[in-house]
């Protein structure tokens, strides 16, 4: 019998009620290698419940207390990143140095989680009205959601968690059925570095959990990061059902490449953004406009480098790993053949790739098509795979019309030596975050990650100031503390003097 993983409430593993699992694949082998429990309605209720029986005394503890256990948590995460990383690359299948990438990026948010004195002041008008002053505090919200996706299982719960609890918050995570264990460790780790039992909590599940979770009265916040229709979805009920949410969506992201790029440099970014932990991440490059002038330069420097990489075992100092399941590598599989009946070129076919990883492994090698028309299913949707796709445009203009027409307004990037036209691209393009000449422009975390349009549903980024503002509310304070005279009756509207 393989084990069966199980939920993490009130600082210990628990089963719940629910009898209902899923599979959790090594996606390098093909097998099964755990079942994941998937809670009931009730058992996200009791989850909840614990947790906001536990959430006082956390709001109530001070700054000094809450940072001192995040500081601890940090410690343990790297000395112990080796470990995280091992189950990161047996459940999702990204390589061991991408899945210590996606670490070190999650660890940039405790970091500044551990500033939370600082970022956490209010502020402090004296004698606004005659010996009277104004101030403001941020106090936590209280039990806040988060959901995550299969593609960051430890990062992206660490775009929200660290700073949610240093604000004073207590959280419930509920990660992806597709890699859920580690959430699990990340939970542990946490009740190592001191953090009181209850104030984290881990409820794994599908669809019957989220639903639970975003109506659920003493869940105050949601903090949701999948694909778009999901994301569309989750604004929607949790915002009807009063939260407060973040709903992050998906992405299709272009790199717009000019004739005076270095193109040496653009198509190592090309390369690396776009196949990088085999394209399923929403910053990943998937469409590359080239400027015709230099487009079979660029398509040929791209097809070079693509010959170098090695898809297979993540354990194995391979450069890229196999998709999360067999159903998502064949419906990516299936864009190949769309793009050859739509009449595009099939550069690199990733279906023959030589794979140094077991036979029955989820795989995929990277694949390039080139000239993809607009109106193709390869361009228009999140692929979530390795396949880069190159779209020729005459010039400038019209590679920021087609960016500015998408949907989706996650991630972008210009690749230049003009620096008038990258100023001009910054200011034009209609997506949350821009690369000048670096492809994944992924902010670092005092600054905030998020995108336009079908991209992000509410308006509030992911961590930096914006997780701040999320995770807190704001009060404003009007205080006179009276010295021997008062001011009598007066049932007009307060006026200042
Ligand atoms: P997904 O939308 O399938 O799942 C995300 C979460 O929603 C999971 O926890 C899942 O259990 C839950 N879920 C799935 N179906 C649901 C339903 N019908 N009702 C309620 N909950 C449901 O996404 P995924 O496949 O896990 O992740 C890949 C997607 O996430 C891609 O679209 C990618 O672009 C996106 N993503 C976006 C960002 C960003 O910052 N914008 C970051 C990472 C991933």
């Amino acid at each position: 019998m393989s084990e069966t993983l199980g939920h993490w409430v009130h600082g210990a593993a628990w089963d719940g009620t629910s009898t209902r699992t899923a599979p959790v694949y090594n996606p390098a082998l093909g097998t099964v290698q755990k079942q994941v429990r998937l809670a009931s309605t009730a058992d996200v209720d009791a989850a909840v419940t614990a947790t906001a029986a536990a959430w006082p005394a956390w709001r109530d503890a001070s700054i000094a207390k809450r940072t001192t256990v995040l500081f601890a948590f940090r410690e343990l995460l790297n000395a112990r990143k080796e470990e995280l990383a091992a189950i990161l690359t047996a459940e999702h299948g990204k390589v061991l140095s991408d899945a210590l990438g996606e670490i070190a990026r999650g660890l940039e948010v405790v970091d500044v989680a551990c500033g939370v004195g600082h970022l956490l002041k209010g502020t402090y008008s004296e004698n606004a009205s005659t010996d009277v002053d104004v101030y403001t505090l941020r106090q936590p919200v209280g039990v806040v959601g988060v959901i995550s996706p299969f593609n960051f299982p430890a990062m992206v719960p660490m775009w929200f968690f660290p700073i949610a609890l240093a604000a004073g918050n207590a959280v419930v995570l509920k990660p992806s059925e597709k890699d859920p264990t580690a959430s699990i460790w990340l939970a542990e780790l946490l009740r190592e570095a001191g953090l009181p039992d209850g104030v984290f909590t881990v409820v794994n599940g599908d669809k019957e959990a989220v639903d639970a979770l975003l109506v659920h009265p003493d869940i105050r916040s949601v903090s949701f990061v999948g694909s778009t229709p999901i994301a569309q979805y989750i604004y929607t009920t949790a915002a009807g059902a009063g939260k407060r949410v973040q709903a992050l969506g998906g992405a299709k992201n272009h790199m717009l490449v000019l004739p005076d790029a270095d193109l040496d440099l653009a198509a190592d970014a090309a390369v690396n953004a776009g196949f990088g932990s085999a394209g399923e991440r929403c910053m990943a490059v998937s469409v590359v406009l080239a400027v015709e002038s230099i487009a079979d330069e660029l398509v040929a420097k791209i097809t070079e480098r693509m010959a170098t990489l090695r898809t297979g075992d993540g354990t194995r100092g391979c450069d890229m790993g196999p998709l999360i399941t067999r159903e998502h590598r064949d419906k990516v599989a299936g864009y190949l053949d769309i793009a050859a009946s739509d009449g595009a070129d099939v550069v690199v076919d990733g279906r023959g790739v030589e794979v140094d990883g077991a036979a029955d492994g989820f795989w995929l090698g990277p694949t390039l098509i080139d000239r993809v028309p607009l109106e193709s299913a390869v361009y228009r949707d999140e692929i979530f795979g390795p396949v880069l796709s190159v779209v020729r445009v005459p010039g400038y203009e019209e590679g920021v019309g087609i960016i500015n027409a998408s949907v989706y307004g996650n991630g972008t990037a210009i690749f230049t030596n003009d620096g008038g036209a990258a100023r001009r691209f910054q200011r034009e393009v209609e997506v949350g975050m821009v690369g000048i000449n670096v492809p994944i422009p992924v902010p670092v975390a005092y600054h905030s990650f998020g995108g336009w349009k079908a991209s992000l549903f509410g308006d509030a980024k992911a961590y930096g100031p914006a997780g701040f503002a999320f995770f807190t509310r704001e009060k404003a304070v009007t205080s006179r503390w009276l010295d021997p005279s008062h001011g009598g009756l007066n049932l007009g509207f307060p006026q200042n003097a």
